[in-house]
């Protein structure tokens, strides 16, 4: 497996997977790697002959008071766990390789980025995202490109993307990988104190059980008002919880209306965490 620090020798090293027309697929990551980003490199392994895992903790996706200087950050042993799992390539630039001196295009995305979700309470992050994604997609020109359905708004918004810019690479979704008691595998999860780890799955069970009224045509607003609570009683601090329209992510008012998506991001201690489910 080889690690790739800068843009010739990346160029050079995705020649020399080409050959043969051995199709190739790039798992965006930030590092800090756990079993939810082994299973989109497993998924990779699927749809294409070769596989590029990028691990770049993007500055320009964290607001000034966010956690980008504390985020884990891990190389040796996420290097370890890629060459354990056959991965072809690991592209780890430096920021300087990615945002030079004099650096000044920004990708601004409207669509899914503007849906009240993620963007409301993180207003920089897309633009941050869709640029450092599209950068990622034109260096390593990937067949398909994987993502996770943990960031459902982002993988709605990179899709977007893709098709808007024409780039030629095919974004795919894998679903989300949980801890037994249900809490969603995130690189964050190591902030959670004892206590908040115990407090943290009350999100997806409320979902769940949110989910299950929902399929039982129980009225919508009541059904989330409850889940509102119970997430607030458990110790949260709630940006939202909220039922969309799968593909659109436009507020829904029905079942009839769907397929629905329930979507939930909340605080506790300093720690944010986001979560969905289908109905
Ligand atoms: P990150 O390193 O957090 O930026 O995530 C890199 C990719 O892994 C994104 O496409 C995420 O959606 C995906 N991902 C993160 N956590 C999970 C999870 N628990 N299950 C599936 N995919 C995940």
């Amino acid at each position: 497996m080889r690690v790739v620090r800068t843009l010739p020798t990346l160029t050079r090293a995705i020649a020399a997977l080409r050959m043969r027309r051995a199709r190739i697929a790039l798992v965006p990551t930030m590092g800090a790697l756990h079993d939810g980003h082994l299973s989109l490199v497993r998924l990779a392994q699927k749809r294409a002959e070769r596989v590029i895992v990028s691990i770049f903790v993007n500055p320009t996706q964290f607001a000034p008071n966010e956690d980008f200087r504390s985020y884990p950050r891990t190389f040796a042993s996420d290097r370890k766990a890629l060459a354990a799992h056959r991965v072809d390539l690991v592209w780890a630039p430096s920021a300087e390789t990615m945002y030079p001196e004099g650096f000044g295009t920004k990708i601004v995305p409207e669509g899914a980025a503007l849906a009240g979700l993620e963007d409301a309470f993180r207003p920089h992050f897309f633009a941050g995202v869709a640029t450092v994604v599209a950068k990622l997609l034109i260096q390593c020109d990937p067949d398909v490109a994987i993502f996770g359905d943990k960031d459902y708004q982002q993988l709605k918004v990179i899709t977007r993307l893709a098709r808007d810019l024409n780039l030629k690479t095919r974004i795919i979704g894998a679903p989300i990988v949980r801890e037994k008691d249900g809490l969603a595998r995130s690189s964050r999860n190591v902030y959670l104190t004892p206590d908040e780890r115990k407090a943290a799955p009350t999100l997806y069970r409320v979902l769940k059980e949110c989910a299950a009224q929902i399929a039982a045509a129980q009225p919508l607003g009541a059904v989330l008002d409850e889940g509102r609570a119970a997430i607030t009683r458990a110790g949260f601090t709630l940006d939202y919880i909220e039922a969309r329209h799968s593909e659109t992510l436009e507020p829904i008012g029905s079942l009839r209306d769907g397929p629905i998506r329930l979507l939930v991001a909340a605080r506790i201690g300093r720690t944010r965490l986001i979560d969905n489910v289908g109905v």
